[in-house]
């Protein structure tokens, strides 16, 4: 491995579980006691938009709360970032911004973040610095009720994906993160990495292993917080 690849990080929401946020399929199948169809389609917020604002809401709490902080794996990542010499692209199915507040820069958030909304008529964009409720008026069109979170839901196109596509064709290094890799299109960019490049490095970081393991060239499994630490750390000291 040398710095001068290309590196493609793809993360999902294993990386935060030991900063105290769920991960979404914990065994009960329930994302934070609430059961995902309710929280995660557009029919769900449809017949009950109230129920589906408080709960991004409160996830966008949560995060506020000091205890919520990034962990040694997003600091890491941050580290790699700034010492690596060829193109670097993060890329999170993680809606947290946990990080941004490590120190990530180059970094995509395919799934949207809990930061900022959107409203249903107009398509203009705003930060989320407030509870978004059914009575909420868009500064851009005044309309009631037509805003949302900007998070994808289940049946919606996923974010950049031109981006994260160009540069799949290019990439030498392929990390994934805690991610079971079972969401699409997420889990098929190895197979689009390996129509471009067959000597690929392919890494996963997982606290179990996933039934994609047997893609990577190495699997590391444990904790993401010192699994990565490990590896960027043996990096580095090179
Ligand atoms: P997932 O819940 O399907 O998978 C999480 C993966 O992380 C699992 O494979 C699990 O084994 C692994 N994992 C758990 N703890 C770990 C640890 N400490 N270290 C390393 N790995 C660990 O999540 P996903 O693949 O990201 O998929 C789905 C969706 O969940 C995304 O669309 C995302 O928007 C949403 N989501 C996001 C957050 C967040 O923003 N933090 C939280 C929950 C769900
Ligand atoms: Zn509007």
């Amino acid at each position: 491995m040398n710095l001068n690849q290309n590196i493609f990080i793809l993360t999902g929401a294993g990386i935060s579980r030991e900063s105290g946020i769920k991960t979404f399929r914990e065994k009960d199948g329930l994302w934070d006691e609430h059961k995902i169809e309710d929280v995660c389609t557009i029919d769900a917020f449809i017949k009950n938009p109230s129920y589906v604002h408080k709960f991004y809401n409160e996830r966008r709490k949560k995060l506020k709360n000091p205890k919520i902080k990034p962990n040694p794996a997003h600091f890491n990542l941050a580290k790699l970032e700034k010492i690596w010499e060829g193109d670097f692209l993060l890329v999170t199915q993680n809606i947290d911004d946990l990080h941004e507040k490590a120190g990530s820069k180059n970094i995509l958030h395919m799934h949207g973040t809990l930061d900022k909304y959107y409203c249903m008529k107009c398509f203009k964009f705003g930060e989320l610095k407030f509870d978004l409720s059914s009575s909420h008026k868009c500064k851009y069109c005044d309309s009631i009720g037509s805003t949302r979170v900007d998070v994808v839901w289940f049946g919606e196109q996923p974010k950049y994906l031109p981006q994260i596509y160009s540069f799949l064709e290019k990439t030498d290094l392929f990390i994934s993160i805690g991610t079971s890799n079972n969401v699409y299109p997420a889990a098929g960019f190895i197979d689009y990495i390996l129509q471009f490049n067959q000597n690929v490095n392919l890494i996963e970081f997982n606290i179990e292993k996933t039934n994609k393991s047997n893609l990577f060239t190495d699997s590391f499994i444990g904790p993401a917080s010192k699994t990565v630490e490990r590896f960027v750390e043996k990096i580095t000291i090179k």
